[in-house]
């Protein structure tokens, strides 16, 4: 449920710009309405239960993300506006923006035909290690960063080893030379700074190239070296502080506009049971009792009747439920709401818990 209606919200705030005040105190009202959080409940606690992130944040990742899908798509009259949106919401990473923007532009090379007569074979990788990604050949590492795929990676190394001047190449990847044939063979348009290096470097050597599939850490020794270069770039990189050369599907995969959060799947009685219980807050006798809307804070059964004793007592469905299990257990959590609501002290409050 509240994954189809987060789109509409951050849509909504989209359509006036900058995400004002008012669209986040709706979001978080709209947060409280599900999770029906009690007097008291904690706000953060009730954003991370329901899966409603800080508006702000996802109207940031939504413009990235437009921009970045603007240069994966080539639109040439869109640049301007996109190249402004990436200034404003990446700010303090210029210089990644600005290599971004020169790589868009196509890596400006010497012209001259490269005249290839012996078949020279060479290795290539890519590396993705903690969210950092290097291309390699056996010789070289070029650093990417944090702003692109290992995909990306895969087929820089590939584009690499051809500007080195091997005729067959062999890579690890069978996605990443998949890529390479349909941008030679126009099957795909290009999609990124990468892309259109594959296509110069195998244009310039018309027809003669070969990819081939090696299988990866099987102690083929090109691929070993190229593989240990690979993992070597990162470090360095790292170590160095390069900056990163982005791509779009790099800058989708570090600004996902929506993080899979299980809860986002749960009806509305399942996250308020999951409210009630994780912030001991909600229609349970003994929080109505503390803010002064029931008489007795005992259950029926003659306990104080908090989170603990929903939980422990196996007075909700019959049977006891360990605390680490409640962010899994949808079915139970939805239990509670309803037990709650059968002993008639729950309101259907409007707009969440007053
Ligand atoms: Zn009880």
């Amino acid at each position: 449920m509240i994954g189809q209606l987060l789109p509409i919200l951050t849509y909504g705030s989209e359509l006036h710009g900058n995400p004002s005040e008012e669209a986040s105190r709706t979001a978080r009202r709209f947060a409280r309405w599900v999770a029906m959080g009690y007097q008291g409940s904690n706000e953060n606690k009730i954003e991370d239960i329901t899966g409603i992130g800080k508006l702000e944040t996802l109207t940031h990742r939504k413009r990235i993300r437009w921009a970045a899908s603007v240069y994966a798509r080539n639109e040439l009259e869109l640049r301007p506006r996109a190249e402004r949106i990436l200034r404003e919401e990446l700010g303090e990473e210029e210089d990644v923006i600005l290599r971004w923007m020169e790589g868009t532009e196509g890596n400006p090379r010497e012209e001259g035909e490269v005249i290839q007569t012996e078949e020279r074979v060479g290795y290539t990788d890519g590396s993705r290690m903690e969210g950092v990604a290097a291309a390699a050949t056996a010789e070289k590492a070029i650093f990417l960063g944090t702003l692109a795929t290992v995909m990306d990676a895969e087929v820089l190394g590939i584009a690499g080893a051809w500007e080195e001047g091997y005729t067959v190449v062999k890579s690890d990847s069978q996605a990443a030379i998949k890529r390479c044939q349909n941008l030679i063979s126009a099957i795909q348009e290009p999609r990124s700074w990468i892309d259109e290096r594959v296509m110069r470097a195998a244009g310039r050597r018309g027809g003669v190239l070969r990819l081939e599939w090696v299988k990866g850490h099987s102690g083929v020794e090109g691929n070993e070296k190229a593989d240990k270069r690979a993992r070597e770039g990162v470090a360095r990189g790292v170590w160095e502080s390069d900056p990163s050369l982005a791509t779009p599907a790099g800058i989708r995969q570090a600004y996902q506009l929506f993080e899979k959060k299980k809860h986002m799947k749960w009806d509305r009685d399942e996250l308020r049971g999951l409210t009630y219980l994780h912030t001991d807050k909600g229609p349970m006798r003994h929080w109505l009792f503390k803010i002064g809307k029931a008489e007795d804070p005992k259950c029926r059964c003659g306990a104080i009747q908090n989170a603990a004793h929903l939980m422990m007592s196996g007075c909700v469905g019959g049977k006891r439920r360990q605390w680490e299990q409640i962010w899994d257990d949808r079915e139970f959590c939805g239990e509670v709401t309803r037990f709650l609501r059968n002993q008639g002290e729950m309101e259907e409050l409007n707009g969440g818990g007053g």
